[in-house]
């Protein structure tokens, strides 16, 4: 028990990872930038030994700088041993599930995954052997059914990306538990402040940095968390695969980090209350948030999340391509592109590919990234956003 257990998150994004020795009192872990390390003597460089963890060896095993923010990321989780860092989101995606997968193995990964996941498990995975079964969303205790011999991991993205399911991960856990089966999340939209996700016994947590870490569109990173017992073969994995996150981009995702929780929180006010303004429109069918009761799984939201965060989802009703195409060409303080989790407001047309049933949502969906503007603004700019929907919807 150590006398920093039970601080509250801010507080906890604030110390974490500085160590003094790697920041000699600089408030922001500074950039250590290297490939070669010299040593003293040949005897020195042996000493090293097999084990480079948090000792300068070669650039490629990192510096201060990305051991500062892996360890202020292990710190976010509690019980968790240690995080490595990727250059993508994406990178850290593949790098996780080759630490599990093996050929001949299967995956159980979420129909609601985030699309170059499932791009992954088509192409990648399946060319080294390794099949996928996609399985519902709100499948919770029944995914007991779906585990078989083969079965190696589960892959979980809760909220799902595009439509915003919910997933029971407590119960889906205890069952791959019961089977020996690894897990897996995809915790970019809760991130740790609001899912911690090794706390409800999840192994490996993802998250892509690129959004709420970094927080200002300007770099692209992506990290795991591991759980017990799980770090060693996460990191000698990300070894083989030469994996090293680049140390500027590192200190602009530690200087990101000090202030996720208070952008969290502006993120989320913001985000319900448009997703409530949107909830009353006739022009609007389901709005997709997590916590608001239209959206699937909302209950287990309430149960086992401690906030929610900027981005959502919405119906528009009757709305074919064209409208909603008007709808978004006509925002103007939304921007128009990939990706999600910084300072501005993004509309996105969302269009889910599902392996099995797809449901008919009454009309197309538009994606929202609530950013960090006045929402008066927000509202407003989707309001005359929505007249422009109905002239060309008719
Ligand atoms: C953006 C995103 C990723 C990938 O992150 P990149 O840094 O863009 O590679 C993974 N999962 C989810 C849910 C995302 O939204």
């Amino acid at each position: 028990m150590s006398k920093r257990d039970g601080i509250g998150a801010g507080t906890r994004l604030v110390a974490a990872g500085r160590r003094e020795e790697w920041t000699q009192g600089i408030v922001n872990p500074p950039v250590w930038r290297a490939s070669t390390i010299l040593y003293d003597s040949i005897a020195d460089m042996r000493a090293t030994g097999g084990d480079t963890h948090h000792r300068l060896y070669y650039g490629r095993r990192g510096t201060p700088t990305q051991w500062a923010l892996a360890d202020a990321l292990t710190e976010l989780e509690p019980g968790a041993e240690g995080t490595f860092l990727y250059c993508s989101g994406v990178a850290a995606i593949a790098a996780a599930l080759l630490s599990v997968l093996s050929p001949g193995d299967e995956l159980l990964l979420v129909d609601s995954a985030y699309e170059p996941t499932r791009a992954m498990a088509r192409g990648l995975l399946a060319r080294f052997g390794i099949t996928t079964r996609f399985y519902d969303p709100l499948v919770g205790a029944g995914i007991a059914e779906l585990i078989g011999d083969k079965t190696r991991a589960i892959l979980m993205e809760s909220p799902g990306s595009l439509t915003f399911e919910v997933q029971d991960v407590p119960a889906i856990v205890d069952a791959a538990k019961a089977r020996g089966v690894t897990t897996l999340i995809d915790n970019t939209w809760a991130t740790p402040l609001f899912f911690p996700a090794i706390a409800a016994g999840v192994d490996l947590s993802i998250l892509a940095c690129t959004k709420y870490v970094v927080g200002h569109s300007d770099v692209m990173m992506g990290s795991v968390t591991a759980g017990p017992g799980h770090f060693a073969k996460l990191r000698q994995t990300s070894f083989e695969l030469g994996q090293v996150a680049a140390p500027d981009d590192c200190w602009l995702g530690s200087r990101g980090l000090r202030t996720m929780a208070v952008r969290l929180k502006h993120h989320e006010q913001s985000a319900l209350e448009i997703a409530r303004w949107l909830a009353d429109r006739n022009e609007v069918g389901a709005v997709l948030h997590p916590a608001l009761p239209s959206c699937p799984g909302h209950k287990i939201f309430v149960r086992d999340f401690k906030g929610s965060s900027g981005l959502f989802a919405f119906v528009l009703n009757g709305a074919d391509e064209a409208s909603r195409a008007a709808f978004i060409d006509a925002l103007d303080l939304f921007g128009i592109g990939y990706s999600w989790g910084g300072f501005e407001s993004l509309a996105t047309p969302a269009d889910p590919h599902r392996a099995l049933d797809t449901p008919d949502h009454g009309g197309a969906i538009v994606r929202l990234q609530i950013g960090l503007e006045d929402t008066a603004d927000l509202i407003a700019d989707i309001e005359q956003a929505l007249d422009a929907f109905r002239a060309v919807r008719g």
